[in-house]
């Protein structure tokens, strides 16, 4: 049983979530590598205790789930500690990862939509998709629907914006665009139908 791996990639605001509840309502299984991520560095998470044992035991939380903000802090400052903290994390979210690929091919689903907002900077998941979906918009466009969702303002957003990879590269890495601009949801609904069928959807 084989499936089209696609990889769905865009900048913050751009529309991805959107796009995959669309997706995953056509019949595509869902892979989210953050929410995986999540879950091994949660409560009772399988990696904390390779955690404790490499940065300290003051890095998990009093509930038991690893104390975010502070390895955040960390991480950001020692390009070693950030290198050993993927270590431990991306074999654990590769291995569920897997997991859930395998349930879906099971399952008989004809599509995987793996979820990965750093697919452009991180380069590791290029390998194991088919092709790259990136949603895209006009920066002011990601600026005022963040600006709307979150109550950030908009120098914040244009922070974040300027940490991920630029635009331009971000396309150029992309099978399929998804031009989320001027449209309406329903308009939307009709670019990412278009866009399933040539996943086998
Ligand atoms: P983030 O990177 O912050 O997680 P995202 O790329 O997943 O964002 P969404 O959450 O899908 O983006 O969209 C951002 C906001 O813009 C949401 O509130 C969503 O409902 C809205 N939105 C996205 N596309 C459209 C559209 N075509 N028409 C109207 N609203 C839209």
């Amino acid at each position: 049983m084989t499936a089209t791996r696609v990889g769905l990639t865009g900048g913050i605001g751009s529309g991805k979530s959107t796009v995959l509840q669309m997706l995953a309502e056509l019949g595509a299984a869902v892979v989210d590598a953050d929410a995986i991520s999540r879950e091994v560095t949660g409560i009772g998470g399988a990696a904390l205790s390779a955690l404790a044992r490499h940065f300290g035991a003051g890095f998990i939380t009093a509930e038991g789930q690893l104390d975010r903000s502070r390895m955040r802090e960390h991480a950001y400052a020692d390009p070693l500690a950030r290198r050993r903290l993927e270590e431990i994390i991306h074999p654990l979210v590769g291995q569920e990862s897997a997991r859930q690929v395998r349930a879906a091919l099971e399952s008989g689903r004809h599509c995987i939509v793996f979820d990965i907002p750093l697919l452009v900077e991180s380069g590791r998941w290029r390998q194991q998709v088919d092709r790259v979906l990136v949603v895209d918009c006009s920066p002011s466009t990601q600026v005022a629907r963040v600006v709307a969702r979150s109550g950030l303002q908009a120098h914040e957003v244009q922070a974040i914006m300027a940490a991920q990879s630029p635009r331009r590269l971000r396309l150029a890495a992309a099978d399929i665009v998804i031009c989320n601009e001027g449209l309406q949801l329903a308009q939307l609904r009709a670019e990412v139908a278009l866009a399933a069928r040539s996943f086998g959807l």
